[in-house]
């Protein structure tokens, strides 16, 4: 059986199957830190639900009808594509929309499309996931791939940084993927009472790094343009390449299959050539604004 991703990937961007939305219904929707929430969605056609895959990084649009849709990260198991998690933060109008419905509701999901986290690079290495903020989410799949699969990889490193404590995400859990084997380290920006870890930015975190091999590492970077920018900075300081290093960018996204435009940079189109880059083939468009 052809898989959704793959069917995805093969499908002529005038095809029907990607732009007609798939009914969706949010089965739970559990609050994260103020503003950001995690909705678990499954689709209502059983034949959608079983055909349907993806990779960690993909994205999916959310349509909710007489609002609008919106490009939202796959945040949970690709394994467990039954239940389609997507953490999402307030932005606007759609996502401002979303935290009016509640478990039952539907919504339209088109998806999934984009490139995806090479889980492949990472057999035999150690991995570097640098993130901000709700950078995270979009990295949780390919946590749970590699602690699947624990014995496969090297070292592994979760360096996550965020404005304040409270902002944290998915801080449930951390105790979990500690035990399965992820070093975890957080910082903030600003510090509260009684917070007892590392202040300052993420790039902190992996210039003090030890425990990997900088000739056998990849990195994965999900956050701010800024903050990815001083990430690579930094990891080239300790020794990678821009070859060892991938990063997951964002633009304004409304066709989602290389069609309108909204999302070009340069040749690239960060809907169908991304959202997952590798830093050489995007370093030089990450400070170009979208529209
Ligand atoms: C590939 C991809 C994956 C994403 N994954 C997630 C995710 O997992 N969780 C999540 O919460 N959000 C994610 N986003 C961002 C999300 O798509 C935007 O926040 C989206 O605009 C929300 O729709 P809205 O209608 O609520 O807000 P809108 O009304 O569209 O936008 C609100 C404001 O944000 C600006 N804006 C729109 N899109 C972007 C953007 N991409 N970057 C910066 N500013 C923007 C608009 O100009 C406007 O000022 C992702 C975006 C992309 C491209």
């Amino acid at each position: 059986m052809i898989s959704n991703a793959s069917k995805m990937a093969t499908d002529s961007p005038r095809s029907p199957s990607l732009w007609v939305p798939k009914t969706v219904v949010i089965r739970k929707i559990t609050p994260e830190v103020e503003n950001v929430a995690t909705y678990h969605l499954a689709f209502t056609d059983a034949d959608a639900a079983a055909s349907y895959r993806f990779k960690p990084g993909q994205f999916n649009m959310l349509y909710m009808p007489g609002v609008g849709e919106s490009a939202i990260s796959i945040s949970g198991d690709p394994e467990s594509p039954e239940l389609l998690d997507h953490t999402i933060r307030v932005a606007g109008n759609v996502t401002r929309g979303l935290t009016q419905l509640k478990p039952g509701d539907t919504l339209g999901l088109r998806g999934p499309f984009g490139s995806s986290w090479p889980m492949g690079q990472c057999v035999g290495r150690d991995v570097l996931l640098v993130t901000g903020g709700i950078g995270l989410p979009p990295l949780r799949p390919a946590i749970y791939q590699l602690l699947k699969r624990r014995q496969d990889f090297g070292n592994l490193h979760l360096l996550y940084g965020a404005r304040s404590p409270d902002v944290l995400l998915h801080q449930n859990e951390f105790d979990d993927w500690k035990r399965s084997g992820l070093t975890i380290q957080k910082t903030v920006d600003r510090s509260v009472f009684g917070w007892k870890g590392n202040v300052g930015v993420v790039t902190l975190l992996l210039e003090r790094l030890h425990s990997f091999d900088p000739s056998n590492t990849v990195l994965f970077c999900c956050g701010p343009e800024v903050m990815m920018r001083f990430v690579a900075r930094t990891a080239f300081d300790r020794g990678l390449t821009a070859e060892q290093i991938w990063v997951s960018t964002e633009r304004n996204m409304q066709c989602a299959v290389g069609l309108c435009g909204h999302c070009q940079l340069g040749p690239q189109f960060i809907c169908k050539d991304g959202p997952v880059f590798r830093y050489d083939q995007i370093a030089p468009l990450l400070t170009v604004e979208g529209l």
